[in-house]
């Protein structure tokens, strides 16, 4: 059998296609899952692996709860109304609004929420996004579940960018528990701050539906000589506000030209591949966590490695996640240097993408992610309007569509890898 020259496999990580196929994601809109957007972008994808791979990916069913945004508005004093956007899966207000007095609790993190714990009863919290790629981020469904452990009525959470950018993302609520959230651009928040420290009455309206509904993940499995397997992933939802071109049509890109790099020779590698394109990621991971739930103990023992690709370009700077696991970060360090490829890794588990469902079932599972603690860098962008094309440069792209393939390529080949 002939051998693989690895230099030829990543001479296929073409940036030409790269470009397009980032291009084509984007031009389909921000693929909130549910909408046509997000329809359109898996049909696409699906068509390009298949070209790409000569195989096509099969479709897996997921049965989730859906939930569709209405309009969502706020309204202050003397009846000036102000835009919010209803984070994902906010219950509607009752049809006349949300009425109560707003506490502003700065950026709201745990102390936050204990100096103020007497005046959050009853009333709006208000909160601060911040930089989601950090070590000491403190997430927006946990300030969600504080609001709400302290008897909140609503939650309202600003952007931390000047701009006018109202932010989105999940709230964390789920079906009969949860209350009205929404994002606001930090210039709506200025309205919200009461004169010496009083609290401003607001009315909130939020309108949305739930129900049942259906998406599916793609999952192409390219054998290799054993039975084992490295999983290349990326989720294809995003946000409506933009094209979600940084996150994460970057990583959708990146993971076809990686597909397309490696699929001529896969057969001939010790390790398979076997590239899992998930949904609904924004909704709490919860694609993904359908597909590994739905694997037997077998099938979960021959992943070896799992690449989760979300938000890989907007800074050229790449870091993997490498969720706990030693082994998986001596050896993405050790390929990225001999490749002289540059990579930093943090090792703590983080569970910001789809990669944290596979290491919860101690599979070794990293995330590649750009600008990790870089907060000035376009990721800042980042569930925001701003989070368009023009937030990436072809030269990041290209790095880490080469990196991925770096990685994939010898955790195909190399006979044993023993990363758990
Ligand atoms: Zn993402």
């Amino acid at each position: 059998m002939r051998t693989v020259r690895w230099g030829e496999v990543l001479k296929r990580v073409d940036g030409g296609a790269l470009w397009s196929d980032l291009e084509a994601i984007c031009a389909l809109g921000g693929r909130f899952a549910g909408t046509e957007s997000e329809v359109l972008a898996r049909d696409f994808l699906a068509g390009r692996l298949a070209e790409a791979c000569g195989a096509a990916p099969v479709a897996h069913a997921v049965e989730y709860q859906g939930w569709t945004r209405g309009e969502a508005t706020l309204e202050i004093a003397g009846g000036r109304t102000l835009f919010c956007v209803a984070l994902v899966r906010s219950p509607a207000t009752p049809p006349g609004g949300l009425e109560a007095e707003v506490v502003d609790l700065g950026r709201g993190e745990a102390a936050d929420f204990e100096r103020c714990a007497a005046a959050i009863p009853g009333r709006i919290v208000l909160v601060r996004h911040e930089y989601m790629f950090a070590a000491g981020t403190v997430h927006r469904r946990r300030k969600y579940a504080w609001a709400m452990e302290r008897g909140a009525a609503g939650f309202l959470i600003a952007s931390h960018l000047p701009g006018e950018l109202p932010v989105t993302g999940s709230s964390g609520a789920e079906p009969g528990r949860g209350i009205p959230a929404a994002g606001v651009s930090a210039e709506t928040a200025r309205h919200l701050n009461g004169e010496n420290g009083s609290n401003p009455r607001i009315r909130l309206r939020i309108a949305s539906e739930a129900g049942p509904a259906c998406t599916e993940n793609l999952i192409l499995d390219l054998p290799g000589r054993g039975p084992g397997r490295v999983v290349l992933a990326a989720h294809i939802d995003g946000h409506h506000l933009a094209q979600s071109a940084m996150d994460n049509a970057s990583g959708l890109a990146a993971a076809l030209a990686v597909a397309g790099a490696l699929a001529p020779c896969c057969e001939r590698l010790e390790r398979g591949l076997r590239i899992a394109l998930f949904s609904i990621e924004e909704w709490a991971l919860a694609g993904s966590r359908h597909y590994v739930e739905g694997l037997g103990p077998e099938e979960r023992a021959a992943i070896d490695l799992v690449l989760n690709l979300d938000s890989v370009a907007g800074s050229p700077r790449l870091t993997a996640l490498t969720s706990g696991f030693e082994g998986v970060e001596r050896f993405v360090l050790e390929t990225a240097g001999a490749a002289g490829l540059e990579l930093r890794a943090h090792r703590p588990l983080m569970a910001n993408s789809d990669h944290y469902n596979f290491a919860v079932h101690g599979i070794p599972a990293l995330r590649l992610v750009a600008g990790f603690d870089e907060p000035s860098s376009n990721l800042k962008y980042v569930l925001t309007p701003a989070d368009t094309l023009d937030k990436i440069r072809p030269e990041e792209l290209e790095g880490a569509a080469l990196l991925a393939a770096t990685l994939a390529l010898r955790a195909c080949a190399t006979p044993e890898l023993a990363l758990r």
